[in-house]
Parts: C-alpha cells; structure tokens; sequence
C-alpha cells in the first residue's frame, strides 16, 4: 500500500468557527452540520464527535422535559406555588396538610363498614374509602354491592362524619354515585375511558384519577386535563404503582412519579400504597415513602378481618395495623411540615 494523500476537505469541512457563547465549535462534514463541542470549552473537537450525522445538543433532539406534558396546560403549575386545593365535605385536600383516606377494599357488610369506619375515624383518617362497582381480574370474582353498597356508606358518613371516596366504572352510573359520595374515584383500569371521565366530570364532584398501570405521568395528566377540560377543575392524581418486571410487589410504586407531579402539577397527589405493595406487611413504609416525597394524602385499605376480606385481603391493614401505621406517620408529616416551613424562610 502506498502512501494517501490526506483527503482535500468537503465543503463546510474542518473550520472553525466561533459558537454563540464564543466557544470555538466544529462546522464538519458533508451536511456542514455545527458540531457539538467538546467539554472543557475549547480546543479540537475530539474526532470521535465529528460525524457524517448531525449532532445536536439534548433540548435540540429529544425536546425539553416539560414538553412531553404539553398536552395538559391547565394541570401543570404557572408558577412554583400553583396549587388547586380540593374539597370534599369538609375536608380540604392540599395546601400542605396530610389527608388519608382508608376503608375496605369493597364495601361487603353493614358491620364490616361501620367497625372499619369508625376504627380509622379515631386513629386520624378524614375519608372513607369503599368500593360499591369493584373491577376485579377475573368476572367471576365479587363485583360490588352496587346501590346497596352506596347506601352502606352513606350511613357510613352519616354515622362517623367521614366524607366518602368510591369508584364509578361506567357512565350511566356517574349521576348515582354522585349521589351519595364525596369524591368519585376512577380505577388505573377506567383511567383512559373518556367517556367515563366527561360523565364523571359533568357531576360536579371531585375526582380522584388513579394511574392507569401501564399509563406514563404524561398519559396520567392528559386524563386529568380531560376531566378539567369539562369544566371541573377538582382533580386529585393517585399513584398506585405500575406493571413492571418486578413480582415481589404487586406493582412497582413509581414514588418518583409523586416527586415529578409535586413538581410540574397544580392538583394533588394521592399515594396508594396497598395496590402497589400487594402485601400488607409492605404498606406502611410505602406510606413513610410517600410523606417524604410529598404527597398530599394516602389512599389505603383497611379491614377488620383482612383473611375473610371479599377482595384485596392480603394486602388491606388490620385495624390494629392502621392505627399503629397512623401513630408511626405522624413524626414524618410533623418532619416534613417543619422541613417546608424551613425551606420557606430561607427561600
Ligand atoms: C381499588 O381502589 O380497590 C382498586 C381497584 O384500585 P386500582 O384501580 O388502582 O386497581
Ligand atoms: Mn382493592
């Protein structure tokens, strides 16, 4: 082999020339496409970098972060302190406090509604949850008490003073459930039914939007900006874990999904930690998990004989269990109150 003479240059090829913040930045190859420069400033761009494809920086390829959640104006905050405080009866959900929401996973009984009721209304929870339209895996599995079931929790109310969360799986059920609960849940299975959402959103009651478990944080905010879009701008965003790989939990809690949300979203975050652990045992250190990252509230199941429960058992507290969880909790929210305060001083 002879010896080549080096290659004239393309059009464009090896200049320098100088970049906006004056760095010298390589203009290379046959697009004479501006090169990204090298770190440290200055100096020859490495070869390595220079490419027949153009390089671009990271904003130029795949868009800013905040982008992807573009489809959701009226959800994402418009300015660090936007936030859209929720009220259901007289509980108000945001602002900085710690709302939880605990009950049965389903509404079965009179009796084991009001021992559940009344047991996690002493230990520090403000609503009631229960579900009366229960999506199940399988269509053999109990679906619910239906009507029955609503009428169960709104003596649950009557009785304990909690206002009342319960899901709504199908349009034509929205105006009844709105009937005789606080807040309208919408289950990770419903959260892409827009159907659902608008008939769910047109009565008027608060929403809590739970995470579909395949559904991204920007699919969740869509949801949320289509109930908004109808003209209610009461929406709470509830994380509960979602599909992964992962079989040692029943889902895989997303704790930064509560962390990205507190940050780009005006509504309130609610963490689920009973769907996403699957097992009891795992729930109250989700639910510390869950403070720390900030979240507004809890959402947990609850039973007084978890081992019978007619769904979810092995993953619903005891009463025992609730009230021991509620008790270890309190430092944490303390710890965090003080925390923010902190951090507001200094700001
Ligand atoms: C529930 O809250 O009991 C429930 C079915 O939750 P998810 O929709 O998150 O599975
Ligand atoms: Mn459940």
């Amino acid at each position: 082999m002879g010896h080549r003479e080096p290659k004239p240059p393309l059009p464009g090829q090896g200049q320098e020339k100088k970049g906006p913040a004056g760095d010298p930045v390589h203009v290379s190859g046959r697009h004479g496409e501006t090169q990204i420069p090298s770190f440290g400033g200055g100096g020859a761009v490495e070869s390595r970098l220079v490419s027949p494809v153009p390089q671009r920086s990271g904003a130029e390829v795949g868009g800013t972060w905040k982008d992807q959640f573009a489809d959701a104006p009226d959800v994402l905050k418009k300015t660090p302190d936007d936030e859209q405080l929720v009220f259901a009866g007289d509980v108000v959900v945001g602002g900085g406090t710690f709302v939880t929401m605990a009950g049965p996973c389903s509404v079965e009984t009179e009796r084991q509604l009001m021992a559940t009721a009344e047991r996690v209304a002493a230990a520090g929870a403000r609503i009631l949850r229960g579900g009366a339209f229960k999506p199940r895996s399988s269509p053999y599995a109990f679906q619910g008490l239906g009507l029955e079931g609503l009428k169960l929790l709104a003596n649950a109310r009557a009785a304990t003073g909690l206002a009342i969360v319960t899901e709504v799986m199908a349009a034509a059920d929205a105006p009844m459930v709105a009937e005789y609960a606080d807040i309208l849940q919408i289950g990770s299975r419903s959260m892409e039914n827009y159907a659902l959402l608008e008939a769910a959103a047109r009565t008027g009651r608060p929403i809590l939007l739970k995470r579909g478990m395949v559904a991204t944080v920007a699919d969740l905010l869509r949801s949320a900006q289509c109930i908004v879009s109808y003209g209610n701008p009461s929406v709470m965003l509830c994380e509960r874990g979602i599909r992964t790989f992962e079989t040692a939990t029943r889902n895989t809690f997303d704790v930064s999904a509560i962390v990205v949300l507190k940050e780009i979203a005006r509504l309130p975050v609610i963490a689920d930690p009973s769907h996403a652990a699957g097992q009891r045992r795992l729930v109250p250190a989700l639910a510390r998990s869950a403070v720390a990252a900030g979240a507004d509230g809890l959402i947990v199941e609850v039973h007084p004989d978890p081992d019978r429960a007619w769904s979810d058992g092995e993953q619903s507290l005891t009463l025992g269990e609730f009230d021991t969880m509620m008790a270890d909790l309190a430092p944490w929210c303390e710890l965090r109150a003080a925390c923010s305060y902190a951090l507001e001083t200094v700001a």
